[in-house]
């Protein structure tokens, strides 16, 4: 059994910018002010991480967070929802949904989430895409403000779910930034990489991902990558088919 864990945003989707805008509200509302927000840099951050870093910059006290972060994190949901509901177009990636299907229907494979997103937040993103149902467990930002630590427990769920351990080396996480490379190392997975976010290529190869894609426009093709180096990387290490066109092969250590 093999588990594929897909990052949202910039992976899956871009929400052109409803979460900002809902975090901004969420932030004056709740706390007075957003800091610098606007200049922070969401890539790869858990939704907690982002509330910590901006609050702490401004001078607002750990304790002062700490106690308003359920009603901060209310206020974004409300927020989010109400942005999303307005025809906000969500947008996803090429190939995203062919991949998604063809991975979830193989039988020797769970697809989930691996996520910065509150839970709340990611089914508000993900919902006009009709793709949830294909994520069967998931990790998310509400279950921790380090993104390292969300692998063991998408994979806890995940063996709750088929009713056996599934092994680390047998992980696939599927990101746009090298904090979602990071994270797959950290725990023995597959790092794939993916330049539909904000990294280009060249900046996600230095990260030295398992496989490293410029988008899934070529579904087949992706499919086979993923499925073929998934739980292989510890044995053969080169086994990831080199990355098409000008996209540079990542360094496999
Ligand atoms: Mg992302």
């Amino acid at each position: 059994m093999r588990l594929f864990l897909f990052d949202i945003d910039g992976t899956l989707l871009i929400a052109r910018g409803a979460g900002r805008a809902a975090f901004r509200q969420a932030l004056e509302r709740t706390y007075g002010t957003a800091g610098a927000l606007d200049v922070y840099d969401l890539r790869g951050k858990t939704d907690p991480r982002i509330v910590w870093d901006v609050l702490t910059a401004a001078g607002v006290p750990g304790e002062a967070i700490e106690a308003r972060l359920g009603d901060c994190f209310e206020a974004y949901v409300r927020e989010l929802e109400t942005i999303l509901g307005d025809g906000h177009v969500v947008e996803l990636m090429p190939g995203i949904r062919e991949l998604v299907g063809a991975l979830s229907a193989r039988p020797d494979a769970v697809v989930g989430l691996l996520t910065g997103n509150i839970e709340a937040g990611a089914r508000l993103k993900l919902r006009p895409t009709g793709l949830l149902p294909h994520f069967r467990v998931g990790a998310y930002g509400s279950d921790h403000v380090d993104r390292r630590r969300l692998p063991p427990i998408a994979r806890e769920r995940a063996a709750r779910l088929v009713g056996r351990d599934i092994d680390g080396a047998r992980v696939t996480i599927i990101g746009d930034t090298p904090h979602d490379v990071d994270c797959a190392r950290a725990c023995g997975a597959v790092a794939v990489a993916v330049a539909t976010g904000q990294y280009p290529p060249d900046e996600l190869a230095a990260c030295a991902p398992d496989l490293l894609f410029r988008d899934f426009s070529d579904v087949a093709y992706a499919l086979a990558a993923l499925t073929s180096c998934a739980g292989r990387r510890h044995t053969e290490p080169d086994s990831g088919h080199p990355p098409m066109g000008p996209v540079p092969r990542p360094t496999v250590e």
